[in-house]
């Protein structure tokens, strides 16, 4: 199964990508956890990246698109995977149609987790993170067995600097307007199914569940 998982900041990507990784088994491939990785190690790509991320713009398509042919060539992409933070632009998704057909591919579904713009601000604001095992919660609706403390590793939960109040607002607003070209690429195209994201944590996933039934993996 050949995915892209959309939807704007706080919708439950993360969360869900969690979920289908664990009953599929196939690759998560976010670009964001590419490049800050590439960060870390310091190596060529994320010496590239940084100063982009840093100043919070987008990477460019080329060298984004370039990690993501290389990454989709890996063997363990054969029987699918799960994009996620990729396609951001119209152009990434043209490069993205053009990297699958040569490798005799094609999409199945874009999934775009849709969720209320209120909601969106209230899982923004109450996220917190493991910033060692990057296991993500929330104080109200996902919340810790231990207040602050995350059960993977014990370690102590932390804030998202743009998941301030202050900044959540502008972040949303920043987001639709990228985010609707690409929708409107999706929908065109066929691919888009819209899974409605207002509900449980569970709910979500049950619907993403029902909708990849009939998908082999
Ligand atoms: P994204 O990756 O799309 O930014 P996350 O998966 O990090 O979103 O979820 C944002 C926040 O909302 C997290 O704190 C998460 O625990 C919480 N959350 C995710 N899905 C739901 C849901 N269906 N209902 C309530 N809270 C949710
Ligand atoms: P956020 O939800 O805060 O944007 P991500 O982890 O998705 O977080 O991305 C972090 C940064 O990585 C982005 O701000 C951007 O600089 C870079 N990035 C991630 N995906 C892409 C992409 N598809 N195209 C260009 N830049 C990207």
């Amino acid at each position: 199964m050949n995915l892209i998982l959309m939807g704007l900041p706080g919708a439950g990507k993360g969360t869900q990508a969690e979920n289908i990784v664990e009953k599929y088994g196939i690759p998560h491939i976010s670009t964001g956890d590419m490049f800050r990785a590439a960060i870390k190690e310091e190596s060529e790509l994320g010496k590239k990246a940084k100063s982009y991320m840093d100043a919070g713009e987008l990477v460019p398509d080329e060298v984004t698109v370039g990690i993501v042919r290389e990454r989709l060539g890996k063997d363990d992409c054969e029987h699918g995977f799960l994009l996620d933070g990729f396609p951001r632009t119209v152009p990434q998704a043209e490069a993205l149609e053009n990297i699958l057909s040569d490798m005799n591919k094609s999409l199945d579904y874009v999934l775009n987790i849709d969720v209320d713009r209120e909601n969106l601000e209230r899982r923004l604001t109450g996220r917190r993170v493991s910033p060692t095992s990057g296991k993500t919660y929330h104080i109200e609706f996902n919340p810790p067995k231990e207040e602050g403390i995350c059960d993977v590793d014990g370690s102590e939960l932390i804030q998202r600097d743009d998941d301030k109040p202050e900044t959540v607002k502008k972040r949303l607003d920043v987001n639709i307007e990228q985010q609707q070209p690409l929708i409107d690429f999706y929908e065109e195209k066929g691919y888009l199914r819209n899974i409605d994201g207002d509900q449980d944590i569970d709910e979500v996933f049950q619907d993403i569940e029902e909708l990849l039934k009939g998908l082999h993996a």
